[in-house]
């Protein structure tokens, strides 16, 4: 077992870790209070050959491996957990289901800009009326000759609505109950967006409606052969779960930074409070977390690149790493005391940002399901 980064991950490190320091995080309170996506830096990202981690050469992207880019988001997540977030939805669940069951001509269409960084990728599953209970939804698709109808409506979807968006890959049922995934670009008649949510956090992140009424469309928009539509959008919330499980320990991470800073510097009766053994154990604790959830999230990733079988590993992942963020974030706005409580301080938004990674791509609730079915249960 071999727990060193190789040279091409560690230069990916520095890399990261540097775009966070120095270009994300200076300007990532400026991107949230706006509530604005800041495209400029995702193209950025894909200058640099970041935006199509798991996705080969052939097809625009950097053939990274699910390892690197767990790397690489534990870096970019300390810089801006909204930002993080979509560049997350955009190289799992908004690029795998058209990667891994589009047709040939449909990876080098679609898939090419989104590995380069010119567009911006999404997923719509969520409905109205079914999140979790993905089975339950109820968007039609129906055939008409040589094109595809799509009516229904997605909410909560994100990465959609940027000037850098090139429209989603969402899901629907035909009248014979099958499962069909449709790409639907941007600019489509019947195709329209609602306004972005006002969310508790990822407040630079875009996340709005998607409405689709009688949307017509070529047939070659239809997803691989029609068929296994599901099996698609759930094989790339398997891979996206590693991806929020990074997320979540990126942020973790940079909650026990804040709050080990913090306490070294900040006096109560005539010392650092960092010499309180009260506190010492609470930064000891976090600590102990941060690194079981790592371990955890870059075995999942090992996995992936493997070929193995991950999906226990990648929920077991996503539920440990979640729930460590918000444990870890609450601890760190307590060491803060009132000045953590203030949006002004890092240490907040991260605590704004961090329930959302128990719900996202899965809640826990699910994530245990997954688990306990792997189990045998
Ligand atoms: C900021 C944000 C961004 C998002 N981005 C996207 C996106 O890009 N694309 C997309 O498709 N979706 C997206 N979502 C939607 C997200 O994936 C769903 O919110 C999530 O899957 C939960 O679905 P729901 O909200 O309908 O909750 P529900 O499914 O209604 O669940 C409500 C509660 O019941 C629990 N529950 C449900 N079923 C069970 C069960 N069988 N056993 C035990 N408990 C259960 C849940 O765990 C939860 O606690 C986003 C959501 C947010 C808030």
């Amino acid at each position: 077992m071999d727990f060193e980064l190789s040279d091409e991950h560690r230069a990916l490190q520095a890399l990261c870790r540097d775009l966070a320091q120095e270009v994300i995080a200076p300007r990532a309170e400026e991107w949230n209070r706006a509530h604005r996506f800041p495209c400029e830096v995702f193209r950025q990202l894909g200058e640099l050959d970041l935006c199509g981690p798991l996705v080969p050469r052939e097809y625009g992207g950097s053939g990274l491996g699910m390892v690197g880019y767990v790397v690489a988001m534990e870096q970019l997540g300390q810089g801006d957990q909204s930002l993080a977030a979509g560049w997350n939805a955009h190289c799992t669940i908004g690029t795998l289901p058209i990667l891994d069951h589009g047709t040939e001509e449909q990876r080098r269409r679609w898939v090419a800009p989104l590995a380069r960084g010119e567009r911006l990728g999404a997923f719509a599953l969520t409905e109205p009326g079914s999140g979790s209970d993905v089975r339950s939804l109820t968007t039609r698709v129906t055939y008409d000759g040589d094109e595809v109808i799509l009516t229904g409506r997605k909410t909560f979807i994100s990465n959609a609505g940027t000037e850098i968006s090139y429209g989603v890959v969402t899901l629907g049922k035909d009248p014979e109950g099958n499962f069909v995934a449709v790409i639907v670009p941007k600019g489509t008649p019947g195709y329209t967006q609602g306004k972005p949510y006002d969310k508790v956090g990822w407040h630079a992140l875009d996340t709005r409606e998607q409405i689709f009424d009688e949307v017509r469309l070529p047939r070659d928009h239809v997803l691989g052969d029609g068929r296994g539509g599901l099996r698609a959008f759930l094989a790339s919330l398997d891979a996206g779960r590693i991806s929020v499980a990074a997320l979540a320990v990126s942020l973790a991470q940079a909650a026990l930074q804040e709050a080990t800073a913090y306490a070294q510097q900040r006096r109560a009766f005539g010392q650092p409070i960092a010499r309180f053994q009260a506190i010492q154990f609470k930064l000891a604790r976090m600590a102990a977390a941060v690194e079981a959830a790592r371990l955890l999230t870059y075995q999942a990733a090992w996995l992936y690149d493997r070929g193995r079988p991950y999906t226990k590993q990648a929920a077991i992942a996503k539920l440990v790493a979640s729930e460590t963020a918000t444990a870890v974030v609450s601890e760190a706005v307590q060491i803060h005391g009132g000045y953590g409580w203030v949006l002004d301080s890092r240490v907040a938004r991260l605590y704004l940002d961090a329930k959302i990674l128990e719900i996202g791509e899965g809640t826990n609730e699910i994530q245990q399901l997954v688990i306990a079915r792997q189990l045998g249960c």
